[in-house]
């Protein structure tokens, strides 16, 4: 797992994308594409350095968290004997023949079955899916822990959550309140905030109020 914790070398790059967000209203920036800083364009810079930081033991955690679900480091070919990282731990991949297609763990061991498990191109796309489907389970999981600090009658439901490999975003709300979250990787402060969107369309200072009252610290 690499330490995503922000280096002088990060915060040096947060610097100079601070510099430059700074002259929106509100700046927001991936720095990478694990940490997004949101902050009031008033706000010093040594301020919201010295907050993160001092998030960092929570930043980590959350990142740790979802890592879990990103098993593509080193690239796998998804031929039987080869390790793929799971909620941290290490399962060999094993694909036998089988009627039903199916994945699971089973003694230590991500179990794989194919109907043709030779061909690899198949491996991959049943473990994927498999990835996938595990990810709504605790993406799940999440929303309803989020719900919970909305109070009532803000406690706003979406009408669905969808769970997708998103390049350049994080997540979103579609006009119908649909949740769209990254599948690569998501923490609270989206959910959150775009829960807060089901209230608020835009980045107003309302927006900010609702997401600083359900989510102070
Ligand atoms: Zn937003």
């Amino acid at each position: 797992m690499t330490s995503v914790l922000p280096t002088m070398d990060c915060y040096e790059a947060m610097r100079a994308k601070c510099n430059y967000w700074q002259k929106c209203n509100y700046w927001r920036k991936f720095i990478s594409y694990l940490i997004e800083i949101i902050a009031p364009v008033d706000a010093p810079l040594e301020k919201i350095f010295e907050k993160v930081r001092k998030r960092a033991p929570w930043i980590q955690r959350q990142l740790q968290f979802f890592s879990q679900f990103q098993p593509r480091t080193p690239r796998r070919s998804f031929v039987a004997g080869e390790t793929h990282l799971y909620l941290g731990r290490q399962y060999k991949l094993k694909v036998v023949s089988h009627l039903q297609q199916e994945v699971k763990l089973y003694r230590g061991k991500l179990v794989v079955q194919s109907h043709r498990p030779k061909d690899s191109a198949i491996t991959k796309e049943l473990v994927e899916e498999w990835y996938l489907a595990r990810a709504h389970t605790k993406f799940r999981e999440r929303l309803i822990q989020c719900q919970q600090r909305f109070p009532k009658p803000e406690n706003y439901e979406p009408t669905g959550i969808v769970v997708r490999q998103l390049q350049q975003r994080w997540g979103s709300m579609t006009a119908g309140g649909k949740l769209v979250l990254n599948r690569s990787l998501i923490i609270d402060y989206v959910i959150m905030h775009e829960l807060c969107h089901l209230r608020y369309d835009n980045h107003g200072p309302a927006f900010y109020k609702l997401l600083d009252r359900v989510m102070p610290d």
